[in-house]
């Protein structure tokens, strides 16, 4: 049975809120509003909008894994970094943050009767407000949301029949298990512990803790002189980046990861054919086969002999850039295949982690964990001591749900869902590609043998509540082309919305049938990968396929998919450009019947 008709203007009418002012909850509010939703509201916890990239969040050497073209939406251009040929158009965190907030003043703040000029325009976004409690609304419609203004402590409930949580994943601290603040006390360790989500603004503290500050020292040697060095805990970009900073400030530095998150590093700017085209897409498999070249590179022995070379070289031409030792700890890596941890930092950097590690500014240890603290810093597994004089556990975040949603709600939404591991077996991929996986890593099981799952279909909607329209997230597609894909999720969301003619599942039925095999997938491909148990970081991961899975939410509007054009030789070579999606809110408005969105409003 399809899903129930929708009553376009009535939707358009209503009240809809967005909750988060990053990159996914001000790319889906400039949606909304080019499509006519009336009365959009978002609720930002943060005085700033930005999230990750807000004002206050940055730290100086934040580079990210993106090139200039990559982290932006089609409404508006983003200024070039500089040294853009040199670097390839590298962003740092500084760009992203600079860009949301252009974005938001130009696409965000409106005035209230549409042309008073001398009015100042208004945000839709209210700042400093923490939505704490999501409950379902009066007779079981719509929403109740509790919020907290976080200035002034008060808080107020307000009613919304339909919502979007665009609240990230990167905003809730995790401490490893006997890791956190109190365990340090308990300890007896007196010195800074932080998360590395703290670590930036109390970075001060944490350099002044070596005692050695009156001038920092460029040529210090972590451990050298029996001097103190600070610990960062962990092997991903954040634990990168700090002890890079660090160790660029002269002061001592020592690192403690299991497994390094491996970033792809090239002696010379990549060339957009290579870069940015689809490429990397098709040399990953992805849960479909749509192409010849894929079928040929993932289902032959030909092909998967060619890739697992490509992989290997690709990897191998990371360390031989800065010429990593064989036997260096930097080669302690996550596989770039099998997992998605893994980084892109584009040009060779004097100042990146693995050049100051080749010149011994920041000091290894690995591949171990840190066990415990001890009053004089940590211990690792294996027993080895390490002094510290303070320490920044970067051991990843929590779900920004929890706490907002109770466990039973998110399940009654279908957020997250419980899978009997055995249903995933009926999903099958002969891939050649993907024989003589890494095992399973092992994840938490409850008593009846299931496990916690995502429940998003299309990374969008809960499955089990599809037929509701009420609700639905933007920002949990793992995704290596983010401006892109947060952009196609932000239409395809206004579409389910409005009401659309698309190609949706029938029933909550098929849709949840859908998702277990999209989780099914996500197993198979990245093995070793369990960041899914926090659905409000990934519910699918396409990573370097995004741009596959954006063409199928494209084909689901019904709207041209493989935009990037090019004839049956040229079109793996085109370079991607965010600008092929600044059609589509008229493209869709055509398909709605209705040429002038401006009338609507
Ligand atoms: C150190 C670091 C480096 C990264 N590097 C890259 C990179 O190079 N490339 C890349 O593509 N991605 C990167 N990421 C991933 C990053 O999460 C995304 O780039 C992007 O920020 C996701 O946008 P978002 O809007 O979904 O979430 P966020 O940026 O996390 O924004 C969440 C928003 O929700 C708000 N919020 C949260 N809870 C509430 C609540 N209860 N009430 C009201 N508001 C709330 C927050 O205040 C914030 O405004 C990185 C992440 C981290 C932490």
């Amino acid at each position: 049975m399809p899903l129930p008709e929708v009553d376009t203007a009535q939707v358009r009418r209503e009240p809809v809120c967005i909750i988060g002012g990053g990159p996914s909850g001000l790319v889906t509010a400039q949606v909304f509003l080019r499509d006519g939703f009336q009365n959009v509201q978002v609720l930002c916890r943060d005085p700033h909008v930005g999230g990750v990239w807000s004002r206050d969040r940055i730290y100086p050497n934040m580079t990210i894994n993106n090139v200039d073209g990559e982290f932006r939406f089609s409404a508006h251009p983003m200024t070039p970094p500089p040294d853009s040929t040199l670097t390839g158009g590298r962003l740092r965190g500084i760009d992203v943050s600079r860009y949301m907030e252009e974005f938001h003043e130009k696409h965000l703040c409106i005035p209230s009767d549409g042309n008073t000029k001398n009015e100042q325009p208004k945000s839709v976004v209210r700042f400093n407000a923490e939505v704490v409690k999501i409950t379902r609304g009066p007779n079981s419609k719509g929403w109740d949301l509790l919020v907290k203004d976080t200035v002034s402590g008060e808080t107020e409930t307000f009613y919304f029949p339909r919502i979007v949580l665009c609240t990230g994943g990167a905003s809730v601290p995790v401490f490893a298990e006997g890791l956190a603040p109190k365990d340090a006390v308990k300890a007896g360790f007196t010195g800074p512990v932080f998360h590395s989500s703290d670590a930036w603004p109390n970075m001060k503290t944490i350099l002044d803790s070596v005692g050695v500050q009156a001038k920092p020292d460029p040529d210090a040697v972590p451990g050298a002189d029996g001097q103190k060095s600070v610990v960062v805990i962990g092997g991903g970009k954040s634990a990168q980046d700090f002890s890079a900073y660090i160790a660029s400030q002269g002061v001592p530095v020592t690192i403690v990861y299991n497994k390094l998150e491996i970033a792809l590093a090239v002696n010379k700017p990549l060339p957009r054919a290579i870069r940015q085209s689809r490429l990397m897409s098709v040399f990953s498999p992805h849960i479909t086969l749509n192409t010849r070249i894929e079928r040929f590179l993932h289902t032959t022995a030909a092909g998967a002999k060619m890739m697992r070379k490509t992989w290997e070289r690709m990897e191998e031409d990371s360390h031989d850039v800065y010429r990593v030792p064989k036997a260096s700890p930097l080669r302690i890596t996550r596989s770039l295949f099998w997992d998605v941890r893994s980084g892109d930092e584009g040009v060779k950097r004097e100042d990146s982690f693995v050049s100051l590690v080749m010149k011994g500014k920041i000091k290894v240890v690995a591949p171990t964990y840190v066990s415990k603290y001890t009053s004089r810093g940590v211990e690792t597994t294996e027993g080895e001591k390490l002094d510290a004089s303070a320490i920044i556990v970067a051991t990843g975040y929590g779900s920004s749900w929890n706490g907002m949603l109770d466990d039973a709600t998110m399940l009654e939404i279908g957020l997250s869902q419980r899978v009997d591991p055995k249903a995933l077996e009926e999903f099958k991929w002969n891939y050649t590609t993907l024989s003589h996986p890494p095992d399973l890593a092992p994840v938490p099981t409850f008593a009846d043998g299931t496990i916690t799952a995502p429940g998003l279909y299309r990374a969008s909607v809960p499955a089990k509540t599809i037929d509701r329209r009420d609700i639905a997230v933007n920002g949990t597609m793992f995704t290596s082309s983010i401006g892109y894909t947060l952009e196609i999720c932000a239409n395809w969301i206004s579409a389910y919305f409005l009401g659309e003619a698309m190609r949706l599942p029938e029933s909550p039925e098929e849709a949840a049938r859908l998702t277990l095999r999209e989780f099914a997938w996500s197993r198979r491909r990245y093995p070793e990968y369990t960041g899914w148990q926090n659905p409000s970081v990934t519910s699918t991961t396409p990573f370097f396929c995004a741009i596959q899975a954006a063409d199928e939410m494209l084909e689901d509007m019904y709207l041209p998919s493989m935009r990037s054009g090019g004839n049956w030789l040229t079109w793996l070579f085109k370079p991607i450009s965010i600008d092929e999606l600044g059609s589509l809110g008229e493209e869709r408005s055509r398909k709605r019947g209705e040429m002038n969105l401006n009338k609507l409003q």
